[in-house]
């Protein structure tokens, strides 16, 4: 029989709403997060369930920019027309929001924010490599770990962080091995497959139950028994997509590669590998936590050093034929950094780059699909 992962995650999703409604009742805390720098380890050490928050959706955008500019990113104009539209039903769990200021639009939305739920935002320095930054982003992680504190009644002392770094480098070290498995020609999962599970595990409460999961997929395309049906063996260009997250309702990109015939092989983004760093179980917790989340290289940072070198070790390893750099519309840091990005695959692999700019809407797509199509002609 064919294993259906697409069919149980579906049924899992569904009993992880009245998971978490049921944790609530008896008391349990929620916590939103809008961003990969805040360490979800400080919810789960006080058995909080820690939210993703991120809107992936096209449908809240409309509401949202009744109140913000519409020339904002779409990933922060969905985010905030769920608040409003009180839609999202991980939003409502939520009793209390935490943010960081990492690009101007997403911390100005923040103050916006605060009036439909309890918000604290993290003050994010802007760059990685002082020991100035790094000692204000471990003061604030130790603000964050109060307000949890109170949240919450539970004293997170080092034995329950350590505890919740070791539960999240497992759920990283599943996502990694998830994610590794299209380092084979031809890769087993499609694009959309694979951003499908990791985007919907990101949600579940239970984190064992989500890890589980990633280890049976693994397990089982590694009998052979869950190839993507479009593969045919070496026959479809290999993609990597770098720049902004993208998630369930904002893969319109994803969707139009492979109806072109080619694979997103790897997700260089929030999305994908950016997740797959491992904390250090050794040291201090909370030190380890400051260390390697400011260490995310993501474009709000200035250098973003990080970035480049990840992309060198992927394009590599996942034996890929080209890079899509997608920016969100009124992305500046992702936008600008583009340049860069496309002189450091240029000149590194004497590989063509596609940088493309869009939002969440369908108008663009057959605008896109040519661009697309055009490109991995080249390939
Ligand atoms: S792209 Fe950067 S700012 Fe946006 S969620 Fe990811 S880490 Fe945060
Ligand atoms: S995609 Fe860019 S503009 Fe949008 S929230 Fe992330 S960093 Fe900010």
């Amino acid at each position: 029989m064919k294993y259906d992962i697409m069919n149980k995650l579906q049924q899992i999703m569904e009993q992880n709403l009245i998971d978490i409604e049921q944790a609530k009742d008896r008391g349990q805390s929620a916590i939103g997060f809008y961003c990969l720098y805040s360490p979800m380890e400080l919810a789960v050490a006080a058995d909080a369930i820690p939210l993703p928050l991120c809107g992936t959706s096209n449908e809240p955008i409309a509401t949202a920019e009744e109140i913000l500019p519409r020339n904002l990113c779409p990933l922060i104009k969905s985010s905030f027309g769920f608040a409003v539209k009180d839609t999202c039903p991980f939003f409502r769990f939520s009793d209390i929001i935490i943010g960081d200021t990492t690009c101007d639009g997403k911390k100005k939305m923040f103050e916006l924010l605060s009036r439909y739920k309890p918000t604290h935002v993290l003050q994010l320095p802007q760059s990685q490599d002082t020991a100035m930054a790094l000692s204000l982003w471990r003061s604030e992680l130790e603000r964050f770990k109060k307000i949890v504190e109170t949240q919450t009644g539970v004293a997170i002392n080092n034995d329950r962080l350590r505890a919740a770094i070791r539960l999240m480098n497992l759920e990283r070290g599943a996502r990694k091995a998830l994610m590794d498995m299209n380092k084979a020609k031809p890769a087993p999962l499609s694009g959309s497959q694979l951003l499908e599970i990791l985007f919907k595990v990101g949600f579940l409460a239970d984190k064992e139950k989500g890890i589980s999961l990633m280890e049976e997929v693994v397990a089982e395309a590694k009998n052979g028994s869950f190839l993507s049906e479009d593969v045919v063996a070496g026959s479809r260009k290999r993609i990597l997509l770098t720049g902004v997250p993208v998630g369930l309702g904002s893969d319109k990109v994803v969707k139009i590669v492979e109806q072109s015939g080619a694979d997103v092989v790897a997700f260089e983004n929030c999305s994908g590998y950016k997740q797959a760093f491992f904390v250090d179980e050794k040291t201090n917790p909370l030190d380890a936590l400051a260390e390697q989340y400011l260490a995310t290289p993501c474009s709000v940072m200035s250098p973003n050093n990080g970035r480049f070198d990840l992309l060198k070790e992927m394009i590599q390893e996942f034996s890929v034929d080209g890079v899509i750099d997608l920016t969100w519309q009124a992305c500046h840091t992702y936008n600008v950094e583009a340049f860069r990005i496309e002189e450091f695959v240029q000149k590194t692999f004497g590989m063509p780059i596609l940088h493309l700019e869009t939002d969440y809407a369908e108008s663009d797509t057959e605008q896109l699909r040519v661009r697309i199509e055009a490109y991995l002609e080249m390939l």
